[in-house]
């Protein structure tokens, strides 16, 4: 499928005719800085080149009707702008009209419903945030259909608001920001508390990123997420008994050895040494990043793993077999979990000759193991959200 077989399907489902525009958003891998967003620190995602589109068109009414050629069996989804509640009827449709919805809630007019086609090439639930994508996607069509002014921050900022108070799902803000700030070739070094970032050029001579999914998906994802979120601040308020700090991100590794004594709970305090030393391990990997280490940087990327296995607890045994199988391979300069975890993807920095042998040595070994085939992505960095024609 490509946008213009996209837009026969707009047009057989919806009519001919009017002014139909695409767009696209992408979809997103986060190189390191792993649950580090809502904990004040930095992340380092790339938008991909992989991502949804959509075809959309304006009504003169106030209907909104919604299809995805992903999703067909829901058919066409319709709901109108004088009813906008997350109904489970809905299904995937919940993340377009979330949107519309925040829109409104912040203040934006939208004069006339519309109706809109999507397709994504990017795998849903797998940590790539296709849910992201799809907001995004949604702000920037309504933002362009309705002359809309709106900055892509603001965008991100409106899909992390519609995810968290529409769909329910407390995510932080880098999946949206990657997503509406993507550029190509580039990587963000986002500051998640401040928004301040800066774009790193990602010239990986004679390698590859390479993302393997897992195809698990352990039901606790959205629970798990809400929980380690509660974790973490439970732990920021024991240290902010003994320090001045507003986010864990503010501690050096040094800083947490000092005044990590005052967490109380065993758990709590190994959710914040994660916090806090993957937040240091961000900053360290994008300098040597800058530096053309990529050696440093792959190195930063397994500890990522371990940290986010043994004291963040967010992977799982499927998740973690592929990555100790990836470490083993010869070219492998580095891998991890990517995404919040509980099953969904791993991404790997593999030399260029190395990765037909990454792709069969891990995928016989995951399909020997667990029965299950391993589906591998070697992808680049695109730019973010947009409007194709
Ligand atoms: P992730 O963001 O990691 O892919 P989520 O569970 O957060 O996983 O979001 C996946 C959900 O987003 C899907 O279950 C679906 O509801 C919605 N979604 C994403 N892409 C599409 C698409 N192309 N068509 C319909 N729904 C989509
Ligand atoms: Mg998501």
């Amino acid at each position: 499928m490509n946008e213009q077989e996209l837009k026969v399907i707009f047009e057989e489902k919806f009519g001919q005719g009017g002014d139909i525009r695409t767009y696209f958003a992408p979809g997103r891998v986060n190189l390191i800085g792993e649950h580090t967003d809502y904990n004040g620190g930095h992340v380092f995602p790339c938008a991909l080149t992989i991502g949804t589109y959509a075809v959309a068109r304006k009504r003169e009414d106030r209907v909104i009707k919604l299809y995805s050629a992903n999703i067909e069996h829901v058919g066409v989804i319709e709901s109108s702008l004088d009813d906008l509640t997350n109904k489970d009827a809905y299904h995937w449709a919940n993340y377009p009209l979330g949107v519309v919805w925040a829109m409104i809630e912040k203040g934006s007019e939208i004069k006339s419903g519309f109706e809109m086609c999507v397709w994504g090439n990017i795998p849903n639930g797998s940590g790539l945030s296709s849910s992201a994508s799809l907001e995004v996607l949604t702000g920037t069509v309504i933002t362009d259909l309705f002359g809309i002014d709106k900055t892509m921050t603001e965008l991100a900022l409106i899909g992390q608001y519609s995810e968290n108070n529409f769909n329910g799902c407390n995510c932080g803000i880098m999946d949206q920001f990657a997503v509406a700030m993507g550029k190509k070739d580039h990587a963000i070094f986002l500051d998640c508390a401040d928004l301040s970032y800066k774009y790193a050029s990602v010239k990986l001579d004679g390698a590859k990123i390479v993302i393997t999914n897992s195809k698990v998906k352990h039901s606790l994802v959205d629970s798990a997420y809400n929980d380690r979120r509660n974790e973490s601040s439970q732990a920021l308020a024991d240290l902010q008994t003994v320090c001045g700090i507003s986010t864990l991100g503010e501690l050096t590794d040094e800083e947490f050895e000092k005044y990590g004594s005052a967490i109380k709970d065993e758990v709590n305090y190994r959710r914040a040494k994660h916090a806090v030393a993957e937040n240091q391990r961000t900053i360290k990997a994008v300098d040597a990043l800058n530096k053309n280490d990529i050696e440093t940087f792959g190195k930063l990327m397994n500890a990522s793993h371990v940290s986010l296995r043994d004291d963040y607890e967010v992977s799982c045994e499927e998740v973690d077999f592929l990555v100790e199988t990836e470490w083993s391979v010869p070219g492998v300069i580095g891998a991890r979990i990517t995404g919040g975890g509980f099953g969904g993807c791993t991404v790997a920095i593999v030399k260029d000759e190395a990765v037909e042998n990454f792709k069969e040595t891990v995928g016989k070994a995951y399909k020997e193991k667990y029965d299950l085939d391993a589906e591998f992505y070697v992808v680049d960095i695109g730019d973010g959200a947009r409007r194709l024609s």
